[in-house]
């Protein structure tokens, strides 16, 4: 493999097993660290996918635009590909997202767009006005202007059934009982459930997703309602996606964010790993998967995210104490 570029290190991210909640289900629980790639996130391998799918259909050519409706981490993602190709990056994002994300961003150069969070059906929601704002400069510059469209672009998938999804099946020998995660595109869940269900049909896939989004219902009962919210960035959705539509999946899992936490701050304690959210999120869904299946199965999840991006939130007390979330006594 080149090594100069720094592309070239997206994927291949270690598996790690995760001590503790292996011991409590009596299985093997491993979490794959997508924060080892360069823009630290799961994200970088859609981005990367996404891009070079478009310069490959000659849609974009150096000087071009990418633009994109991000929680962060894909746009983060774009950046790093963006720069090693010569292309704009534009970034739409919600106002809620945190600080550490939308600062990263600023740093890697890209012209960050912050709007108002509001429901996808509105038409001000920050990825409908990513697609209004890519349709606009597409009539004025001639280099290619893309509109990135993670949540219905199914190269997003695409990048996890390639990548990931023969990433676990390789580094688990071919011996991994089930997979779960949360869903923000989709991407992840539907590619890595393909990918590994095209290798042995008996693989179990999970969805595990926060309050506040509705596909724990959609996947018990086919109806799209929620119950509660999340402070979770990245994650749960109310609409499915084309990624999500192509996801293979068997149970479902739901957790609230005290528990989620509460699995984040037992791993720094534990094992020096610091993780946002939504990992707490999948490795919730992982034990579940775990009691689920019975001992001495191996489950695998995915650790997002490096929690050191939330840290204006998820290691700040008075953040955690007005949201009745539990704060961990080293805080
Ligand atoms: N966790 C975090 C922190 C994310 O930013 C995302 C992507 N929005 C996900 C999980 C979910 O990944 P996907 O988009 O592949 O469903």
């Amino acid at each position: 493999m080149e090594i100069t570029s720094i592309i070239n290190q997206i994927g291949n991210t270690p598996l790690i097993k995760l001590k503790q909640v292996s011991e409590l289900t009596n299985c093997n629980i491993y979490g794959k660290a997508e924060y080892f790639n360069p823009g630290e996130s799961v994200k970088d391998r859609a981005a990367l996918f996404i891009v070079k799918n478009a310069l490959e259909k000659k849609k974009i050519e150096k000087g071009g635009i990418i633009v994109e409706g991000t929680a962060g981490n894909t746009g983060i993602g774009l950046a790093v590909v963006c720069k090693e190709y010569g292309l704009n990056l534009k970034i739409v994002i919600p106002k809620t997202q945190s600080i550490e994300k939308k600062n990263i961003l600023k740093k890697l150069g890209a012209d960050l767009i912050e709007v108002d969070a509001v429901p996808y059906s509105n038409p001000n929601n920050y990825i409908k006005q990513s697609k209004k704002i890519a349709d606009d400069l597409s009539k004025k510059h001639n280099h290619g202007v893309v509109w990135g469209n993670q949540f219905d672009n199914t190269v997003n998938t695409e990048a996890h059934i390639v990548t990931t999804a023969n990433e676990i099946w390789s580094q688990t020998a071919g011996q991994v009982d089930g997979f779960t995660c949360a869903v923000g595109t989709g991407g992840t869940l539907a590619g890595v459930s393909i990918g590994l269900k095209n290798k042995n049909r008996n693989i179990k896939i999970a969805l595990s997703d926060p309050m506040g989004s509705s596909l724990y219902s959609y996947v018990k009962n086919k109806k799209l309602e929620s119950k509660g919210s999340s402070i979770t960035e990245g994650i749960g959705t109310a609409r499915i996606t084309k990624n999500f539509e192509k996801a293979i999946i068997d149970d479902a899992f739901q957790t609230d964010d005290t528990e989620a936490l509460r699995l984040v701050y037992d791993l720094i304690e534990k094992q020096n790993i610091i993780l946002g959210g939504s990992s707490g999120i999948n490795i919730a869904g992982a034990i579940k998967l775990a009691k689920k299946l019975g001992k001495r199965k191996t489950i695998v999840t995915i650790l997002c995210d490096d929690g050191r991006r939330y840290a204006s939130k998820i290691f700040n007390k008075e953040f955690l104490k007005s949201k009745n979330l539990p704060v961990p006594k080293w805080l």
